[in-house]
C-alpha cells in the first residue's frame, strides 16, 4: 500500500473546487474521492479494532460499543480532533443519520 505523507489540502473555491467537491490536493494531486475512502477505510478499521462492551452514553443499556466520530469536513481545520464517543449499534446508525442529515441540510443551503 502506498502511504502518502502529504497532508493534503483540497481547494474548496472556485475554480480548482468547491465546498462539495473540492479538487484533489494540491500538493500530491491525490483526488478528494480517493482521499474519502482511504479515510473510510481506515475508520472502518478503527470500529471494528475498538468495539468493546459497557453502557451507552445515549441509551444507557450495556450493549457492544462501537466507537463514533463525527466526519470531517472540507471546512474542518486540518489536525482538530472531533469529539469521539462509544454508542451501541442503534445509536450509532442515529448518530451517523442525523449527521448526513445535517450536512446534506448544509450542503442544500449553499
Ligand atoms: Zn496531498
Ligand atoms: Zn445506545
Amino acid at each position: 500500500m502506498n502511504v502518502s505523507l502529504c497532508k493534503h489540502s483540497h481547494p474548496c473555491q472556485p475554480p480548482l473546487g468547491s465546498i462539495t467537491r473540492p479538487g484533489p490536493c494540491v500538493d500530491c494531486g491525490t483526488s478528494w474521492g480517493a482521499v474519502q475512502d482511504e479515510l473510510a477505510r481506515q475508520q472502518q478499521a478503527l470500529i471494528l479494532g475498538t468495539v468493546r462492551t459497557g453502557e451507552c452514553p445515549d441509551c444507557a443499556q450495556v450493549k457492544k460499543l462501537f466507537r463514533f466520530q463525527a466526519e470531517e469536513q472540507p471546512w474542518h481545520e486540518f489536525g482538530v480532533q472531533l469529539p469521539i464517543t462509544f454508542l451501541c449499534i442503534d445509536c450509532w446508525n442515529t448518530a451517523a443519520a442525523s449527521e448526513n442529515a445535517f450536512t446534506a441540510a448544509l450542503f442544500e443551503s449553499v
